[in-house]
């Protein structure tokens, strides 16, 4: 029986061959449709043998493995719908297949880089740096952390460059998420975001923005730069985003797809799903008004997370409707090959929880240098003035022992475990150990004692009912969710012969 690493080194290599021989093809494939698609059916039936492989191995949970071959299927879809609409510049497309496919996704970074930290410590590298460079925003929108108008808290210019160089030396990271206040606005010694995504060429850079500030030069840069995928935050249609955003954003964030779409960008949604409004993100008239008419490539579903400016757990979406959007959105991924995820409900594709540093997971950074574990896990160790004033850098940052005790509670619940060594192997359709398993962080939090990064964080730590409703919230979802990982995922062999029988 071959191990996973084997298998995934395999998987990979096949995989890098196809997408340099794509990205060398892509501008032709456009043209020729009777090719493109042959060799797209081709790829999916060589994506689904792989599978099968790898579920008879034995080594992880076969549902995740579906789960996998799903979103894989639709990417590998998703870039050929981009192919035959030509939608892709000749930068975009070659560094969307090669350093963001090829570098950062299929080869997993630079592998002098990863094999040091693996011989350091012995446990692979985080693959994804989330610099948050600026709490500043040109919008108010209502619940969100954000400042609105200009700001002192911002990272400065050389911390922002040696972070990513560090990612990228250190860790052997090639993927960089952008998220705020909003980056567009950020500006310090006279250079602005772009300007850093320039400097930094050979990494893939995702950018979370409210699509504001995206006007024709901004639209044009980001065409020539080829290395930034931006991620415009939605709340629905017309309606429901100027109702949260502002009279008159959702025009203005059609104009920027229209732009993006002009200058043959790789850009994509971003929506938070609440209780008030789960199902209609979701919608068809939704999905197909981004993903057909606006041309949106790719969609991040977020679901509520209660931190942030006003923090209520009313808005958390109720467990019956996380349900719905688990099915929904694996249909629309796998019937319409949707290049979709739904945080939480996906993490699967991901073996679960990726903050702390995990390998193959990733860190963040605000504004303030304060690193936590994941943006939604607003505790902070350690900050990143501090590290650099002691002559520490990166690698101290993911070796602090609250980050170290994250990364044991993941493999505790079953990353990186295989499916023979028996014992726990946890839900990662409930994967968050912040909105899923409360009652497990708490005490971690109160223990290793990371400094709250703001003081909704701060009140929420505090706040016995918060806490109690949490954890209330993540039994209910568990009742809904647990018997489904059971038997769609670690046996579905027992539910197709329960079928037949
Ligand atoms: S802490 Fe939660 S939100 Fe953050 S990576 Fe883990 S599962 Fe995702």
């Amino acid at each position: 029986m071959g191990s996973l690493a084997d298998s995934r080194r395999n998987h990979a290599s096949w995989a890098r061959r196809a997408i340099s021989a794509l990205a060398w093809a892509g501008p032709f494939l456009s043209r020729l449709g009777p090719v493109r698609s042959r060799l797209a059916d081709g790829w999916e039936k060589k994506i689904r043998a792989e599978t099968e492989k790898q579920i008879r191995s034995g080594l992880k949970p076969p549902g995740a493995i579906r789960d996998r071959q799903e979103i894989g299927i639709a990417i590998m879809r998703t870039v050929e719908r981009a192919l035959m609409e030509n939608r892709l510049s000749r930068t975009s497309l070659d560094k969307f297949l090669n350093v963001l496919v090829g570098d950062a996704i299929i080869n997993k970074g630079d592998d002098n880089a990863k094999s040091r930290f693996v011989a350091r410590f012995g446990t692979s590298s985080p693959e994804i740096l989330l610099i948050s460079p600026t709490k500043a925003c040109n919008l108010f929108c209502k619940g969100c952390y954000a400042d609105s108008g200009a700001t002192r808290e911002k990272l400065e210019w050389e911390i922002i460059d040696r972070l990513i160089t560090e990612a990228h030396d250190l860790w052997g990271a090639r993927f960089i998420v952008l998220s705020g206040g909003e980056p567009l606005v950020y500006k310090d010694r006279g250079k602005g975001i772009l300007d850093i995504i320039e400097r930094h060429g050979d990494c893939f850079f995702m950018m979370y923005t409210n699509g504001t500030l995206i006007n024709d030069s901004v639209a044009v840069r980001m065409g020539e730069l080829g290395n930034v995928m931006p991620a415009i935050s939605v709340e629905g249609l017309r309606e429901k985003t100027d109702g949260r955003r502002g009279e008159g954003v959702f025009d203005r964030i059609i104009q920027a797809m229209e732009r993006l779409r002009r200058e043959r960008v790789f850009y994509g949604i971003s929506m938070t799903a609440t209780r008030d409004n789960a199902e209609e993100i979701l919608s068809d008239q939704v999905i197909n008004f981004y993903f057909q008419e606006m041309g949106v490539l790719f969609g991040w579903v977020f679901q509520y997370m209660p931190i942030g400016r006003a923090f209520t757990l009313r808005l958390l979406p109720t467990p019956e409707q996380r349900l719905w959007m688990w099915k929904r959105s694996r249909q629309l991924i796998s019937e319409r090959h949707l290049f979709l995820i739904d945080f939480w409900n996906g993490g699967t594709v991901s073996s679960g929880c990726i903050s702390a540093g995990r390998d193959g997971g990733y860190m963040a950074v605000d504004w303030n240098g304060a690193f936590m574990p994941c943006v939604f896990m607003p505790y902070s160790p350690v900050n990143i003035h501090d590290i650099y004033a002691q002559g520490k850098n990166l690698i101290d940052v993911w070796a602090d022992p609250f980050f170290a005790r994250i990364r044991a509670w993941q493999r505790d619940y079953g990353h990186k475990k295989s499916l023979s060594e028996g014992g726990r192997h946890g839900n990662w359709i409930m994967p968050c150990p912040m909105r899923d398993h409360y009652a497990e962080l708490y005490p971690l939090l109160r223990e290793y004692n990371p400094t709250p990064v703001d003081e909704n964080a701060a009140a929420a730590l505090q706040d016995p009912e918060y806490r109690e409703q949490l954890i209330e919230y993540n039994r209910s979802v568990g009742k809904l969710f647990d018997p489904i990982w059971e038997s769609r995922y670690l046996h579905p062999e027992k539910e197709e012969s329960s079928k037949t029988a």
